[in-house]
């Protein structure tokens, strides 16, 4: 199969699980992960009429990015990898959205960046789920505290949460938990799902898939 007919079956699948939720179709975003592939390969997907796609680091989307949004109108670019401070101003003047504000000093970078810039992102707080201790995101329990420093602190409107679940764990009551912290927080937006399991987050109320390797092949 190629890029399109992988694209494709990645679309109606999302199309049928929506259906089988009960949820319109159409409610839920394709976000292409495009990491380590280059401009050449991603090229082909948006011909293919995708227009959103994540990058998890800020030099790697740099490098082939700007070249690809100069060609075509609508790209809209996400950061769901890790961000380092000394990277915000490139990240904010790069992407639209970023979707792994995931400590206090970067949430500090994002909004002072954006108000140098004058640039407003989505933004999206990373959750770590299943608490590893190798993966970013906050506590569950401490997100509520998080989110509010974010809101009336630092002024930062967060659209939504994102998790990547433990790789070994059913991700079903990962999901249930974003969902039921974004609904207790006033959060409007859930980032979940990746190539494996994203069938089952439509499930659980992802209104953001992100798939890398079912439509760009394996890295
Ligand atoms: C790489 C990556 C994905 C996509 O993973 P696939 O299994 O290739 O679909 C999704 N989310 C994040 C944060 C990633 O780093």
């Amino acid at each position: 199969m190629d890029l399109k007919a992988r694209l494709n079956d990645v679309r109606e699948t999302i199309l049928k699980a929506e259906k089988d939720a009960g949820r319109p179709a159409g409610s839920v975003t394709l976000v292409a992960v495009s990491k380590t592939f280059d401009a050449d390969a991603i090229r082909p997907a948006i011909e293919a009429g995708q227009r959103v796609f994540g990058e998890n680091r800020v030099q790697e989307a740099s490098s082939k990015w700007p070249e690809l949004t100069a060609e075509t109108d609508g790209i809209e670019l996400r950061l769901i990898g890790p961000l380092q401070s000394n990277k915000a101003a490139e990240a904010v003047a790069l992407f639209d959205v970023i979707e792994s504000v995931d400590r206090e000093k970067i949430a500090r970078a994002i909004a002072t960046e954006m108000q140098k810039q004058g640039k407003r992102l989505r933004l999206y707080v990373q959750v770590n789920t299943g608490l590893e201790p190798q993966k970013a995101g906050i506590a569950p329990d401490d997100t509520p505290a998080f989110l509010k420093l974010c809101r009336e602190e630092l002024g930062l409107t967060i659209e939504g949460l994102m998790c990547i679940p433990p790789a070994a764990e059913n991700p079903g009551p990962h999901f249930a938990l974003l969902s039921m912290l974004a609904a207790e927080n006033g959060v409007e937006k859930l980032s979940m799902g990746m190539s494996g399991d994203y069938e089952t987050a439509v499930a659980f109320g992802a209104t953001s898939v992100r798939v890398g390797s079912a439509i760009f092949g394996s890295r």
